[in-house]
């Protein structure tokens, strides 16, 4: 096959709807390429409202059983989930090295991260405690039980093609809930490889869809069918706000995962070797393309010069941009057109506003959706990169005097995903910490996404939490039983 994976049947060019492989009601289908070249991989269904609107209410009867299901049933089926995960990891990186562009190496670290979830909440599950509470008469007894939603339904992204998934079906299926998925039309064939590996693990038919299409049709019938209990999206904070909007109608339960403007303060006392370390793992990962990326570096006066040169030595020195899969390669090519545009027109802002050039800038001699990683000195507050999620290898430095300010300067966005600094000063470890409007912070560490810690927004950033032992609250309801006469 093109995509030369082991196993060939990982490569859908259909739906996973209802427990069996389909076509859109049209027959029309949507093309998809990778992005380092151009080249087609594939092509998608291009399912709308009545495929959709199909997923959901076959979901609905596989709830009559799955919610009966024992917890332990929902564990083990979620742990073969895993399994299958971790044995086609290859071929798994591989479809989405294709398909997304991110390095291969990085591709398979999604997958185990991505995998990490289906075994979180295979052991979560069977932890969905309640609660006994001492009554205030004396008759009554008090009990509180978690119990399933009902059917979910989730849009993801395309930065993590794999991760945001099983983020959200790991604990949705724990908690007895089945998922109507819609992934990005940029990565579907991840998307769909997963189902495949869920129906081999034995998930239930109608427990688990995967649709491609029309996002907004898609989106529409999710929001408006009254079986439909909780939204989970991770993406833009425009399309949160259209969805939040529309899951008014029927008061659904919602998760938004939202966008970020994360800054990473670096104070004068701290490691700067190691600040340097965690920025560059912060800000490139998935070459600047995840919500949690460092946006603005935010450097002391006193360290401002050693920092950025030592931050550009690190860059020159360390990153390599390519083709995905030459060995080597850590900085990808971008998703799209619109991507390299949105990078370039961030750059020239900054520069006509009094940014310092510190290294790249030029456009990348690979052509195409390749960006040349690049660091400017001396941004300020009214530069669109300082305002607006980058969301690619380009980056830059605001200067400051006191902790106070520092802290004004990173709380001066609507947005509050992830934040970062780097201090020894443990009164100022705190002091800062608690000060910082924002969901996750990086404490002397620039990698945060964990499955064990709540992955989770303030602000415009989003609601909910994922992941850890919060995760699964999102997919259940507390009912309290007061138990009279006793
Ligand atoms: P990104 O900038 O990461 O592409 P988007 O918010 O545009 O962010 O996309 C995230 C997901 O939301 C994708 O699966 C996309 O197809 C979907 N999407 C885009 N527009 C809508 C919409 N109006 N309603 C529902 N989903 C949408």
């Amino acid at each position: 096959s093109k995509t030369q994976l082991q196993d060939t049947q990982l490569f859908r060019e259909q739906c996973y709807l209802a427990g069996a492989w389909a076509s859109a009601d049209s027959g029309e289908t949507l093309e998809v390429t990778n992005p380092a070249n151009g080249d087609v991989l594939g092509h998608v269904p291009v399912m709308g409202k009545a495929e959709t609107t199909r997923a959901i209410e076959s979901a609905h009867e596989a709830f009559q059983l799955w919610r009966q299901t024992t917890a332990s049933e929902r564990s083990d089926i979620l742990r073969r989930w895993y399994e299958l995960m971790m044995a086609h990891q290859d071929d798994l990186g591989r479809l989405m090295t294709l398909e997304q562009g991110k390095p291969l190496p990085e591709a398979k670290g999604e997958i185990a991260y991505a995998a990490s979830f289906l075994k979180w909440f295979a052991e979560e599950a069977p932890r969905a405690y309640g609660d006994t509470i001492p009554g205030s008469k004396a008759d009554q007894h008090i009990l509180v039980i978690k119990q399933p939603v009902g059917v979910s339904a989730a849009i993801t992204p395309w930065n993590f093609p794999a991760a945001m998934i099983t983020r959200k079906a790991g604990a949705a299926l724990a908690a007895g809930c089945p998922m109507v998925v819609k992934p990005a039309s940029e990565t579907p064939f991840s998307a769909l490889a997963l189902a495949e590996l869920a129906e081999r693990a034995g998930v239930p038919q109608g427990v688990l869809s995967v649709l491609t299409g029309k996002s907004s049709e898609i989106g529409e019938a999710m929001t408006h069918h009254p079986k439909v209990r909780k939204i989970s999206f991770t993406g833009s904070t425009e399309v949160g706000r259209i969805l939040m909007r529309q899951s008014a109608e029927n008061i659904q339960k919602i998760s938004l995962e939202l966008g970020g403007n994360a800054p990473f303060i670096v104070f004068d006392d701290a490691d700067l070797d190691k600040a340097v370390e965690g920025a560059i793992a912060a800000k490139f990962r998935n070459t600047g393309q995840t919500c949690v990326c460092v946006n603005r570096f935010i450097v002391q006066e006193g360290v401002y010069e050693t920092f950025m040169t030592k931050l550009k030595h690190a860059m020159e020195a360390q990153l390599v941009t390519g083709d995905g899969f030459e060995s080597g390669v850590n900085q990808a090519a971008l998703i799209n057109t619109a991507a390299v545009d949105k990078v370039r027109e961030h750059l020239e802002d900054a520069l006509s506003k009094g940014a310092k050039l510190l290294t790249g800038g030029e456009p990348h001699p690979l052509g195409g959706h390749y960006v040349t990683p690049t660091l400017l000195a001396e941004i300020t507050s009214d530069m669109r990169i300082a305002k607006e999620e980058t969301f690619g290898p380009l980056t830059g430095a605001i200067r400051f005097r006191t902790e106070e300010e520092a802290i004004e300067i990173a709380n001066d966005t609507p947005f509050g995903l992830a934040a970062y600094f780097y201090s020894q000063n443990i009164h100022r470890v705190w002091r800062v910490a608690e000060g910082l409007e924002s969901g996750m912070i990086g404490i002397n560490e620039g990698l945060i996404s964990n499955v064990a810690a709540p992955f989770g927004g303030v602000k415009a950033s989003g609601l909910g939490r994922e992941g850890s032992k919060y995760g699964m609250d999102e997919y259940m309801e507390t009912k309290y039983l007061c138990m009279g006469g006793a």
